[in-house]
């Protein structure tokens, strides 16, 4: 099996809202499309690969550094030799050459697009989902259950938003199967975030719970400060309350706080996961990792930041993806882990899961549709139709 040409676009997902530190109506994202010689029931092998919404379209860092290496690279390096198809982790090895370590950052988004495609084009070439492929791969055990846990992301800052329209757009969530939601603090006052608290968690059903994400916005006092508020609530957890990389800072409100904190999504790298386990006093038993495989290198670098925090003595059950889409939930069904985020009708045609998997009591099933599920979700079936035939 050989990568006959990779093409790259960019798509806009812009949208009127906000969260506590970014507006998204200039949000792109990258698709590519990884065309391959193999052909399987008479159709050629292609894969499509994407980023998660919040990190921009990367076309300069795929154009000019990673494509050029695969390109220059022998064909049989990029080939598994046991069963002949695509090997994304060595393909991952030679897109990651001549780069120094530290400043993940957009380099890491980039090669995440490339492998979703990889395994795409693996997966397709295979016959089999992605979840089952990465379950082969990594010598994973199969769950009686494979449905993941997921919970409606929203609760964005609209320029005409109010505590009305908000309890609105929870109420569609649990219409749509959703038992557990999230919505944003950070861009208002401590007083209007407590009221939209209270008035989304006045509505939830028993047994449903409340997330709240501060999207990195407060400096410690500021933190505190909210933990003291949010504490009077039973939430499910208080979310990047600090920036990604102040470990101490995280350690001094874990010590304040005693809810679930999570944080992980603006985690790139296997050094940047060591140092939170080692440094943020986080704590196993109640907090939540979010490192997203699509922004952080793919799978194989996933695969080892589960490794790293496995020898922390933290088990794949504590770790939820940022992301919300179905390369990410066939990652969260292979690894077992705690769940997958999900953004209920935004960042739409790449955010969701399979048009046939509909959410049913806060859980959905991944694909089983070869690869990574695309063509089983018609509006980025025909989008990614569209950017590439
Ligand atoms: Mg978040």
């Amino acid at each position: 099996m050989r990568i006959t040409d990779v093409r790259v676009a960019e798509a806009p997902i812009g949208s009127g809202f906000s969260n506590a530190v970014i507006d998204f109506s200039s949000m792109t994202v990258s698709v590519v499309a990884v065309e391959t010689d193999r052909v399987v029931d008479g159709e050629r092998v292609v894969g499509y690969g994407f980023n998660s919404n919040g990190r921009y379209a990367q076309t300069g860092i795929l154009t000019g550094r990673l494509l050029p290496r695969l390109r220059a690279c022998l064909p049989e390096r990029l080939v598994d030799a046991g069963t002949g198809l695509l090997d994304p982790a060595a393909a991952n090895a030679v897109m990651r050459t001549n780069e120094k370590p530290g400043g993940h950052g957009d380099r890491a988004v980039a090669v995440g697009i490339l492998d979703m495609a990889l395994w795409d084009a693996a997966a397709k070439a295979a016959g089999q989902p992605l979840h089952r492929l990465l379950r082969s791969r990594y010598g994973l055990p199969t769950p009686e259950d494979d449905s993941v846990w997921v919970y409606a992301a929203g609760g964005y800052y609209y320029p005409d938003g109010t505590v009305g329209s908000l309890r609105e757009e929870i109420r569609r969530y649990l219409e749509l199967g959703y038992r557990d939601v999230k919505i944003k603090i950070g861009g208002a006052s401590l007083a209007e975030d407590v009221e939209r608290v209270e008035a989304v968690l006045d509505l939830l059903p028993d047994g449903c719970r409340l997330a709240v994400d501060a999207n990195g916005r407060f400096d410690l006092p500021t933190a505190l400060a909210y933990a003291e508020a949010l504490s009077a609530y039973d939430l499910n957890w208080y979310e990047e309350p600090l920036d990604p990389l102040d470990y101490l800072g995280h350690a001094v409100l874990a010590e304040a706080y005693p809810g679930s904190l999570a944080t992980g999504e603006n985690l790139f790298a296997v050094p940047e996961v060591r140092n939170l386990a080692r440094h943020a006093g986080l704590r196993a038993d109640r907090d939540v990792l979010q490192m997203d495989p699509s922004l952080s290198y793919g799978v194989p670098e996933y695969a080892a930041m589960l490794s790293c925090l496995d020898g922390a003595g933290w088990p794949p059950t504590r770790c939820v993806p940022h992301g919300g889409h179905l390369y990410n939930l066939a990652v969260a069904a292979a690894f077992g882990l705690g769940g997958c985020e999900s953004y209920p009708r935004v960042f739409e045609p790449f955010g969701g899961f399979a048009d046939d998997a509909p959410v049913a009591g806060g859980r959905v099933r991944p694909s089983d549709r070869p690869g990574v599920g695309i063509e089983g979700k018609a509006d980025l079936h025909r989008l990614v139709r569209e950017l590439f035939d």
